[in-house]
């Protein structure tokens, strides 16, 4: 296992490279572009502070102050809860979109994916098993993109989501959520 680990923090460190060095994201702290990142693929659910808070693994008042910093520099705005006055969603401007967009996913990864051909699918599938058996063994939220939750259903009009009762448009599908359970294992 010690080379599996070798190669995952390998692969991270080159990934923190590459942006650390992108002239685009000269401005942003690691953290900053983490927070970024995942509101950029989370749905609906999950943009909240505290949901950024869980999915980064940090300390709330660090995150704080990463999405207070991210507010001043124009790339999200906080917008009260609809239902829930005192919760908040955090909502990319169209600046931050774009920066997104010119940034991911990285060359060096597609480039990389692009050489392997097919055998750049069968890994992603083999991380999403790894991650997926980390994420059963440790009790940790999975996180999982909503059309592989247990509760995600399909009904004669669209997506449902089972868990809120709420439907679900075309593009939330292949978003993550902070509410996703992965789907209950059948007794073999
Ligand atoms: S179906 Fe699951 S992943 Fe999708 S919105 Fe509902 S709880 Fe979240």
């Amino acid at each position: 296992m010690t080379v599996l680990f070798d190669l995952l923090e390998r692969l991270s460190s080159l990934t923190r490279v590459w942006f650390r060095e992108h002239p685009l994201l000269a401005e942003l702290q690691p953290i900053q572009l983490s927070a970024l990142l995942y509101l950029a693929r989370c749905n609906r659910y999950s943009n909240t502070p505290l949901a950024v808070t869980d999915y980064l693994g940090l300390t709330k008042g660090t995150v704080s102050q990463s999405l207070k910093a991210l507010e001043l520099k124009g790339f999200v705005n906080k917008v009260p809860d609809l239902r829930d006055k005192r919760s908040v969603h955090l909502e990319l401007t169209a600046t931050a979109r774009t920066l997104i967009e010119a940034v991911m996913p990285p060359d060096f990864l597609s480039s990389a994916a692009e050489r392997m051909g097919a055998s750049a699918g069968d890994l992603e599938g083999l991380l999403l098993e790894l991650l997926r058996n980390i994420q059963r063994g440790e009790n940790v939220p999975s996180f999982g993109l909503c059309r592989t939750c247990r509760f995600h259903q399909t009904s004669a009009t669209g997506a449902v989501c089972g868990l809120t009762g709420e439907p679900l448009v075309a593009r939330e599908i292949d978003l993550i959520c902070r509410e996703h359970r992965l789907p209950l294992e059948t007794p073999g």
